[in-house]
């Protein structure tokens, strides 16, 4: 596995499982929904990438958040640590145990509590699956503020926590936007289920949730403001040669799409061979190849206006020479098929063998220079990509290898994390710290900083039993 998992040790305090523990959880689920069937246990010790495992023996499946409060509260009595689990699709080792935690799979929370067509404001349980919530906001011509690969298996609840980016955050925000309250359970369960767009009554509690991964609370239930679906979604596919061209066009479409502009996605020419090789049916949408491709799409309310918006851009770009090829999809059809290359990459990396995965913030003109410094560092031992949410700022770095080994893990860190530590960068834009990067956390924050997040910790979680060894340095919570 990891590294930094690699070296943690169990904390002793925390208590081991019992069966007097498993009677307690099942008076209070019902047997069906303690589970300790090995296969099923098997799959939720282990994460998306098949990267981090863990040895759990217990799966605890809510239906309400009493019940959650209840499970919550019996841990803490019995200093039973525990994890959090979403769709568990995380890429930083998040929600799987490192240890034997329990985990508290809040997949049973799936409905739909209210939905106001006239706010967009729509309340749900924290264990709706992205895409389901989608559907249901299709039906009423809503779509949600934020979309991304996983949609298919990610929790509102795993969104929520992880303070997911994706690919319309150009457009609407990060959650700390849109998310209006969460409730969260830590044993005593802290309702902030509003619906208000504007509350400035104290300190915004909610924020503190979003982005904890888990290590605050379990959150059960989420309000979050939706969008109308607008008429008009179009999407162009374009090829340039070199990373200048690229920041030109980004700087050119917040300037002349900036009020349809919906997202603006990069992927490097490695990146679309590896798609090419692993993936079925997908091919590259222009004729030529080229050392980058960019994913465009325009949201509006003018079908021919901001068609022909696009396509004056675009013909633009390429007479100015930013561009040298590029397409416009004709219908959804082609237009997935061109999503389908962006969203695949992550699928494409995992089926090639071991991928080391970073998610970098960085100043824009500075993204592709650390691909090509750990391309010359690496060199033939690995194949290096760089794909992302341009328009944010936000490089997903991928080191694609035959095997998990630590000659590599040496060569890449913490060469990635100070190259990024020193052109001030966030070594996490959006996938969060989990198991992998908790004690990189002072590459981007401040020590008084985290020492202050380790006394939020302390007040909201006194006995360290939600989600331990992840977001905060081991160093801080050795006793
Ligand atoms: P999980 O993986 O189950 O959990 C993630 C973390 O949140 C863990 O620390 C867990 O303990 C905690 N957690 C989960 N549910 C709760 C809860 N109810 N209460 C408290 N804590 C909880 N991420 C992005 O930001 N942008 C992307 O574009 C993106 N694309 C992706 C594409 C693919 C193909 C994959 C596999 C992942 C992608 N991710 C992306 C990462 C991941 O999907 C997101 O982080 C997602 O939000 C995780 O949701 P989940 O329900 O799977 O959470």
């Amino acid at each position: 596995g990891s590294s930094s998992a690699s070296q943690i040790e169990r904390k002793p305090l925390f208590s081991s499982l019992d069966s007097k523990d498993v009677s307690s959880f099942k008076e209070i689920l019902g047997d069906k929904n303690v589970v300790e069937d090995e296969e099923r246990l098997e799959t939720a010790n282990t994460d998306w990438m098949k990267k981090y495992k863990g040895s759990s023996k217990l799966m605890l499946l809510p239906k309400n958040t009493e019940e959650v409060s209840q499970i919550l509260q019996y841990c803490d009595s019995r200093r039973l640590a525990v994890v959090p689990q979403g769709g568990n699709t995380g890429l930083v080792g998040g929600s799987v145990p490192v240890f034997d935690e329990v985990i508290i799979n809040v997949g049973l929370m799936n409905k739909v509590l209210a939905f106001d067509e006239v706010s967009g404001v729509l309340v749900c349980e924290a264990g709706c699956i992205l895409e389901n919530l989608a559907t249901f906001l299709d039906t009423k011509g809503f779509i949600m503020p934020l979309d991304l690969g996983a949609k298919g298996s990610c929790h509102i609840g795993g969104n929520v926590s992880t303070n997911a980016g994706g690919l319309r955050l150009i457009r609407y925000g990060s959650l700390h936007g849109t998310v209006l309250e969460a409730v969260t359970a830590n044993g005593n369960v802290l309702d902030m289920l509003g619906t208000l767009r504007k509350d400035n009554t104290g300190y915004d509690l909610k924020h503190l949730f979003i982005g904890s991964e888990g290590s605050l609370g379990i959150v059960t239930k989420v309000s979050i403001l939706t969008q109308p679906k607008l008429s008009s979604v179009n999407l162009a596919f374009i090829a340039c040669k070199d990373y200048l061209s690229c920041q030109k066009i980004l700087v050119e479409a917040k300037k002349n799409l900036g009020e349809i502009l919906s997202a603006f996605e990069f992927l490097d020419n490695n990146s679309m061979d590896l798609v090419l090789n692993h993936l079925d049916g997908v091919r590259n949408p222009v004729s030529s190849t080229e050392n980058f491709y960019i994913l465009i799409e325009t949201t509006g309310s003018d079908e021919t206006n901001d068609r022909e918006k696009l396509e004056a851009f675009l013909l633009k770009s390429l007479e100015k020479g930013l561009v040298s090829d590029g397409v416009i999809a004709q219908d959804i059809n082609q237009a997935s098929s061109f999503w389908r290359i962006r969203e695949g990459i992550t699928e494409a990396l995992q089926k090639a063998g071991a991928v080391y995965k970073y998610d970098l913030s960085l100043p824009v003109e500075e993204i592709y220079n650390i691909v090509n410094d750990l391309r010359r560092r690496l060199g033939e031992l690995a194949n290096v990509m760089g794909y992302g949410h341009l328009g944010d700022g936000n490089l997903h770095l991928n080191i694609s290898a035959a095997d998990y080994n630590d000659k590599l893990i040496g060569l890449i860190e913490p060469y990635v994390y100070e190259w990024t530590s020193k052109h001030r960068g966030s070594i996490s834009a959006e996938h969060g710290l989990g198991v992998m990067k908790a004690n990189e956390i002072f590459y981007s924050k401040s020590p008084e900083t985290v020492a202050i997040m380790a006394s939020i910790k302390k007040l909201l979680d006194p006995k360290g039993i939600l989600n331990p060894y992840k977001v905060l340095p081991h160093s801080l919570f050795s006793h």
